[in-house]
């Protein structure tokens, strides 16, 4: 009783502060539930995103700690928590949904385009089985940071407009200090919900959940002739180019469950990511990942699992003779490998400063990749330096084959050393200095050194003054370092 008086007393301090149009929510009840935010005791805001804000067509100043974390909900907000279902590292599980999410409403932004708002961390909901509902500060950082730090990468993938505390514990192996992130995205529609609706055989669901898709995020496929197996090849096309952005970085996303696969195409879920420093395809971060199911290499093949996946669910919509619809939705599936090899090869190229196309790129970047590999090079500095045409040791046999190549590329060399540093970032998240982040957050409460990185990767293409370390691979001892408060 004690928290609905306080959502009411702070509701009428925050008049239209947020101009909401909710869709999902007028969507019928099986497709959600209705549910609040839990009051928590004591809130602090530890960041607003200011561009986002505006954006979003919201006054930044306006974005207090309360409805931070929930406590107060801006009129016109319609909370919900998603349901959906999702292979989880190939297991079939029939009802996942928002156990610790939830979705406020969406925006029209200023550029015209719906956005989700949603509280991650804000409590229990219908959907949060044994969890607790909650987020721990240390993950709701990496989010905030490692997000920002896509976008400004320009990979498609959620934003972060919010993080706060809670003042409140939450218990994990150790008790750690509760936070929540208020996340942005174009939905937070997933493979996964696709399936909820497809395992209960809930067929009017299920088209007005790929009609709504289609309307919000490809509405240029209501005039095909199959617009659901329009939108299939869509999301395809999405993900073959994201995974694509992915591997161009480094990125690892470490949990390609199809409950983390969204169909907007934007990168969801930063839990257990990282970027890999020395180039292994083979490489892992997650823990709980034990057979490298995801690993750096596997995720294109991933993707394509995930998307048969969302094309099971579609049958029944690509045409009504279900043998039919097997034989076309799998021819579908079997390009996704030609797709993506498209996008792979004209980033790398990018990536190596070509713009011309000869039968032998291919060769001539897998062999890069080769001696990168052998050396234990690291990904993102190799690239760079290449950007900025260094000799480097490692790659003594293949820098020739690759200016010789160059020769016959028309772009002048400082055309293509402007092309490579566009596309070769100096600065990404690297994991060791995300970890040190958070310790210090978590530790000591101090987040300098959580602003200060997330200044630098606003900026990952451009060299910075005094950002080196940024820039660095990590030496041995920082593999395993560690931070302590009051040094
Ligand atoms: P994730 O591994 O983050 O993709 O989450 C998988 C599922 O577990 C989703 O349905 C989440 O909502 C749910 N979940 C994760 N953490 C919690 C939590 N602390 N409390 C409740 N549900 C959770
Ligand atoms: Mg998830």
């Amino acid at each position: 009783m004690a928290a609905y008086i306080r959502i009411m007393a702070t509701l009428s301090e925050n008049i239209a502060l947020i101009r909401f149009d909710n869709s999902y929510s007028r969507l019928p009840g099986s497709m959600h539930a209705r549910v609040a935010p839990t009051v928590v005791e004591a809130p602090r805001l530890i960041k607003v995103n200011r561009a986002l804000a505006r954006e979003l067509g919201i006054a930044p100043d306006a974005l207090t700690p309360e409805i931070a974390v929930g406590n107060a909900l801006p009129e016109g907000a319609s909370p919900i928590a998603q349901a959906y279902a999702g292979h989880q590292f190939g297991n079939f599980v029939p009802q996942l949904g928002d156990g610790r999410a939830i979705l406020l409403g969406e925006v029209i932004d200023a550029g015209g385009k719906r956005r989700d708002i949603q509280l991650k961390g804000a409590g229990p909901t219908p959907f949060s089985r044994r969890g607790d509902g909650r987020a721990a500060l240390g993950p709701v950082l990496r989010e905030y940071l490692v997000s920002e730090a896509m976008h400004a990468l320009g990979i498609p993938t959620t934003r972060a407009l919010m993080a706060a505390t809670t003042g409140e514990k939450v218990y994990r192996e150790t008790v750690l200090p509760g936070a929540v992130l208020t996340r942005v995205a174009a939905s937070h529609i997933r493979v996964g919900t696709f399936q909820f609706f497809a395992v209960r055989r809930d067929l009017d669901s299920l088209k007005l959940l790929a009609d709504h898709v289609i309307d919000r995020h490809y509405p240029h496929l209501k005039e095909s002739e199959r617009p659901h197996l329009a939108l299939l090849d869509a999301v395809m096309e999405a993900q073959a180019a994201l995974v694509a952005r992915w591997v161009q970085v480094g990125f690892i996303h470490g949990v390609m469950n199809t409950d983390n696969m969204a169909v907007s195409g934007e990168t969801i879920d930063y839990g257990p990511c990282a970027f890999m420093d020395a180039f292994d395809p083979a490489t892992v971060f997650s823990s709980i990942d034990e057979y490298g199911r995801y690993a750096y290499a596997n995720q294109p093949a991933i993707a394509q699992w995930n998307l048969a996946r969302l094309a099971e669910t579609l049958l029944t919509l690509i045409d009504p003779d279900s043998e039919k619809a097997v034989k076309i939705a799998t021819a579908r599936i079997e390009a996704f490998s030609e797709i993506y090899s498209r996008h792979w090869l004209s980033g790398f190229r990018r990536k190596i400063g070509l713009v011309s196309e000869e039968d032998g790129d291919l060769g001539l970047i897998q062999s890069l990749l080769d001696a990168m590999q052998l050396a234990r090079a690291d990904f993102t500095f190799t690239f760079r330096r290449l950007a900025k045409s260094e000799d480097i040791p490692e790659l003594a046999d293949w820098m020739p084959k690759w200016r010789e190549r160059l020769l016959r590329d028309p772009q002048s060399t400082e055309d293509r050393k402007a092309l490579m540093q566009s596309v070769n970032p100096a600065y990404i998240p690297r994991n060791h200095m995300v970890e040190e982040m958070i310790a210090a957050a978590v530790e000591c409460g101090d987040y300098s050194p959580f602003e200060n990185m997330l200044a630098v990767l606003m900026r990952p293409y451009e060299d910075q003054p005094d950002a080196a370390r940024y820039a660095e691979p990590p030496v041995p001892s920082e593999e395993a370092y560690r931070t302590f408060c009051g040094t």
